[in-house]
């Protein structure tokens, strides 16, 4: 007997190269591929009458084979394959491109179900290259998997079918048996039996509430964990004579409310002896960095040391200029370290950071690497925080004897969704923009008033304003790299935009440019002459240009609401009436719907929840970014319900055991470490 637990190779047919393969969908024993979900499925269940299809549309249909026609030989690697079919009330010819594989499989005078599109065409009807099943065969519903070149879903099946096979009536269970009880669940294999080759929906769909269920309880059990012992971590001791006004008042501009109240959290957290763990979230522009200074004044009056950790080399540097203006009338040292300075620089700032003269640390993640030494790291800050892992964000916090931590994010999170996610922090809101700030206005247009835009942002660039044009990715082969497409699309652009703006300075900023050349465009767009930057979404985080007050987004309806919001951040930011203006050439009355409701509002927790329920939160954290583990099932949008019913039933649990370490949650245990292994499991034994 095969084992689940041996390696992929345990199946019929996986060999050599199967193994890479699978390796590269996170599959390498047949367990792993128990657990790998179908991406959608094929319903075979209600076939239509041949006689009722009148579209060229997705259908399915019940028909037996009455004949096969001779191959047709187009050319070389191109060859037709044709069957007659018929049900009771019609003909249809289904036809298969280079597969003679079917040809053969598939026989005259037996009955299958297809799916797939049909083509009227001279009377006849067609169906192209449908999936199939034959129709004696018992399960009426296909799994779909997301696949990897070489594999193919028929494959995967194949091999499923031989998994569950060898699953069994193992028990694989790991859920806590009062709590299938008290749900209703499904067991574990059954569920994942009927995940794979579901009988109906209803089962399939059963199937699914457990799995989701297994997953947000996982999630939650992690987090729940990593939340309880870092408040059992200590921290330095603070004075509670530190008065922060000293710091804020010698700022040219009063505070808003929110930014008060979320200075008035870190204090209060600051002042403890546990660590604090804290989100802070601000839409762009929210004024985040002040709060994130006064809280480095905190550690330094404590007489520690402050790191903060930007995304990016321009933004690492552009807080430093911010910090050196705030702090210019305090005696403190503040430091940049990246992975960009001279050997010799670099040195003499290691050193100043391990005496201890340097005060505040800022820099890229090379403020990580084992080589820097603190003297005495208090207080840890990442900005952008989707940008950096939970291993990331723990490595930092190591750097220290448990130093305090806030996380600084742009994303704004709809706050059921952070308080979920984000279970193990505590969380402060910049709601409020400055005061003194236009709203922006924002446009969406077609591509037919491309030349009255251009013609609208050269007005504003003779007022001595800037612009940024964002432009879409080309679509390009699979073997180019990202950095590539995005060169090829910001040149193209720019080569088709010049004559427009005939004696202005125009720039590209793409991700195939180093660190330097990006950030000498940067500079020459905040302080030299270029008036236009063309780019692609590096330009997303957080660099900071006053007078820039256009934003053009080409190809707008491939973004996501919160992307666009985020782009639509890079302006706006002084006191001069700003635009942003999408265009595209997306005629469906959806996309243009999208596009106006996000030009309606500049709220970015609004966008976010209409993002959310658009897009569902695959794709709303789409870039993998946010240092979560990956949830493989379960969608966050949909889901809301059954994860608040798996955050309290962890709490339940965790009271009982709180690190899990009985033996009957033992299974318990090695799941959520598993959700965690690519994340980070510190903290979770
Ligand atoms: P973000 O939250 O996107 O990081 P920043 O901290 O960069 O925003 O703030 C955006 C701009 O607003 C900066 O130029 C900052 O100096 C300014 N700012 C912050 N707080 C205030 C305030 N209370 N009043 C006026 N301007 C402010
Ligand atoms: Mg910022």
């Amino acid at each position: 007997m095969a084992d689940l637990f041996l390696g992929i190779s345990e199946l019929k047919g996986v060999g050599e190269k199967n193994i890479e393969k699978y390796k590269k969908l996170g599959i390498k024993t047949p367990y792993d591929l128990l657990f790998y979900f179908p991406r959608r499925y094929i319903d075979f269940t209600e076939p239509v009458n041949i006689s009722d299809i009148d579209s060229e549309d997705n259908y399915t249909i019940r028909a037996m084979i009455d004949g096969k026609e001779t191959p047709v030989y187009i050319r070389k690697n191109f060859v037709i394959y044709t069957f007659l079919a018929s049900d009771n009330s019609g003909n249809i010819k289904i036809v298969f491109y280079n597969n003679p594989y079917v040809y053969k499989m598939i026989l005259t005078g037996d009955v299958y179900d297809f799916n797939g599109k049909t083509r009227l065409r001279g009377g006849n009807i067609e169906i192209l290259a449908p999936n199939f099943i034959n129709d004696s065969s018992e399960s009426k519903i296909l799994p779909v998997y997301h696949l990897t070149r070489g594999i193919s879903s028929n494959m995967i099946r194949r091999n499923m079918k031989q998994a569950i096979e060898i699953l069994g009536n193992e028990d694989i269970e790991s859920l806590p048996e009062y709590i299938i009880q008290k749900y209703n669940f499904p067991k574990l294999g059954n569920a994942i039996k009927s995940i794979h080759f579901p009988k109906n929906q209803e089962d399939m769909q059963n199937a699914r509430k457990r799995l989701a269920f297994d997953e947000g309880f996982h999630l939650m059990l992690g987090m729940q964990m990593m939340r309880s012992n870092s408040l059992k971590q200590k921290t330095y001791i603070s004075s509670p004579e530190v008065d922060e006004n000293e710091f804020l008042k010698t700022l040219p501009f009063e505070l808003t409310n929110d930014q008060r109240s979320a200075i008035s959290d870190i204090k209060k957290d600051m002042l403890k002896n546990i660590p604090m763990n804290r989100l802070l979230q601000g839409d762009v522009g929210s004024g985040k960095t002040v709060v994130a200074a006064t809280a480095c004044f905190f550690a330094y009056k404590n007489g520690v040391q402050s790191i903060l950790m930007a995304p990016t080399e321009i933004l690492a540097k552009q807080h430093l200029e911010t910090f050196k203006n705030f702090f210019k009338n305090f005696n403190i040292e503040i430091v940049l370290l990246t992975s960009s300075l001279k050997t010799k620089e670099k040195r003499g700032i290691l050193e100043k950071i391990k005496s201890g003269e340097a005060n505040i640390i800022i820099g890229t993640n090379a403020v990580m690497q084992k080589s820097v030494v603190y003297k005495n790291p208090g207080l840890v800050i990442t900005d952008e925080q989707h940008r950096f892992g939970v291993n990331q964000r723990k490595a930092l916090s190591e750097k220290g004897n448990s130093p305090h931590k806030l996380v600084m994010s742009a994303t704004p999170i709809p706050r059921t969704l952070a308080l979920m996610l984000y279970g193990e922090l505590d969380i402060s809101v910049l709601k409020s923009s400055p005061k003194g700030r236009l709203p922006i206005k924002s446009y969406a247009v077609t591509g037919g008033m491309r030349t009255r835009v251009f013609k609208f942002i050269k007005n504003e660039l003779d007022l001595g304003h800037k612009a940024y044009i964002v432009c879409p990715l080309i679509e390009a082969s699979e073997d180019v790299s990202e950095e590539r497409i995005e060169k090829k699309s910001v040149t193209e652009y720019y080569e088709k935009i010049k004559p427009y703006f005939p004696d202005t300075e125009i720039e590209m900023l793409h991700g195939k440019m180093s660190a330097d050349a990006k950030e000498a465009v940067m500079e020459n767009f905040k302080n030299g002459d270029t008036k236009i930057i063309i780019c692609t979404t590096v330009v997303e985080v957080g660099v900071d240009v006053p007078n820039a007050t256009i934003m053009l987004i080409e190809g707008a309806e491939n973004f996501g609401l919160s992307q666009l919001h985020q782009l639509r951040g890079r302006v706006g930011r002084g006191d001069l009436q700003s635009y942003c203006i999408l265009i595209s050439d997306n005629k469906s009355e959806e996309t243009l719907e999208r596009l106006r409701t996000f030009c309606k509002t500049n709220d970015g927790f609004k966008i976010a929840e209409e993002d959310l329920k658009q897009r569902g939160a695959g794709d709303f954290f789409g870039d993998r970014q946010h240092g979560l583990p990956d949830l493989r099932l379960a969608d966050l949008s949909q889901d809301i319900d059954l994860f608040n019913t798996a955050k309290k039933e962890a709490e339940e649990l965790l009271k009982k055991d709180p690190q899990l370490r009985s033996e009957e949650n033992r299974r318990l245990k090695i799941e959520v470490l598993k959700m965690f292994a690519k994340v980070g499991t510190d903290g979770l034994n």
